[in-house]
């Protein structure tokens, strides 16, 4: 059995940064608060939390004695403006390219175009992104695209996180829609390598496995993208589930596996599941072996 991790996998720029910034604080002994989750990753929350860094998910839960780190999916523009009016200090651990499209959306609310925000109008980045223009509309399928208002100027953004080829499936509709499409590609590199990156291993392994958090949308869309090219693809939230008996019996005759991780995903967490796999590889090649000899003595 041959183990393959993607290309590109687990932490993006983004996370690591929002990270220098915690660990700093932690290494500087100042206590720190979280302006929602940090990352989308229950063992790296577990792990502040360990560590006193807790998250908080309203300023009515705000503890003064401690700073405040804005997380890597940014805030809506209001409270960032609550903390500005009540001079809050903060550490802003957006991510730089989610910032970018922050800037975009803000520039194009002083323009005549209907902005149309494709993504998940339930996760904390499209909510931040949104607040950015009160007239942005968020899709989120094909039937979204074909219901949007003819108009004479549309101009598109992405989640950071989108599938480029779902991206390009509703552009292709809006195409239709408007006299003139504007579109940023908002889609973050760090997400289109990842992507690329588990398409091309996808087809070329017997089996796959995407570890990351389930509300990670990166990691989602990572197994979404997987799924599509081969169906002997798992999601765990952890490498510890790997130890799961339907799971290895669903490999366990796999001569390829691939292992992948989104941008929230420890480094250690893509080789603790390199290493759950070896260690099975190893355990039923030590059977295979006994089997032969035994048919052979
Ligand atoms: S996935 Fe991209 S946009 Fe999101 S935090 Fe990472 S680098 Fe930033």
């Amino acid at each position: 059995m041959k183990i393959y991790i993607a290309e590109e996998a687990g932490f993006c720029f983004g996370v690591k940064r929002a990270l220098e910034i915690i660990n700093r604080l932690y290494k500087n002994e100042e206590s720190a608060q979280i302006f929602g989750e940090l990352i989308h990753n229950k063992t790296v929350l577990k792990d502040l939390e360990k560590k006193g860094i807790n998250c908080i998910h309203s300023l009515d839960e705000l503890d003064t004695n401690k700073k405040l780190v804005i997380r890597t999916h940014g805030i809506p523009k209001e409270v960032e403006n609550r903390l500005k009016e009540n001079n809050i200090k903060y550490i802003d651990a957006t991510c730089p390219l989610v910032k970018k499209t922050h800037k975009i959306i803000e520039n194009l609310t002083k323009r005549n175009t209907q902005i149309i925000i494709v993504g998940d109008k339930t996760h904390p980045e499209v909510i931040a992104t949104k607040s950015y223009s009160k007239n942005a509309i968020i899709i989120n399928s094909i039937e979204d695209a074909k219901k949007v208002e003819s108009r004479d100027k549309i101009s598109v953004v992405a989640q950071t996180t989108l599938d480029l080829d779902f991206f390009k499936s509703i552009i292709s509709v809006l195409l239709e829609k408007a006299e003139n499409l504007e579109i940023y590609n908002t889609i973050c590199i760090a997400t289109r390598l990842t992507q690329k990156a588990i398409d091309k291993l996808a087809p070329k392994v017997d089996a796959v496995i995407v570890i990351g958090g389930k509300n990670s949308s990166n990691t989602k869309k990572l197994f979404e993208i997987s799924l599509k090219k081969n169906p002997n693809t798992f999601y765990l939230e952890k490498a510890i589930d790997l130890n799961n008996p339907d799971l290895i019996s669903s490999i366990k005759g796999s001569d390829s596996i691939g292992i992948t991780g989104g941008a929230s995903t420890p480094p250690e967490e893509i080789e603790k599941a390199r290493l759950f796999i070896e260690s099975y590889k190893i355990e039923r090649e030590k059977k295979n072996g006994k089997k032969k000899r035994h048919y052979t003595n």
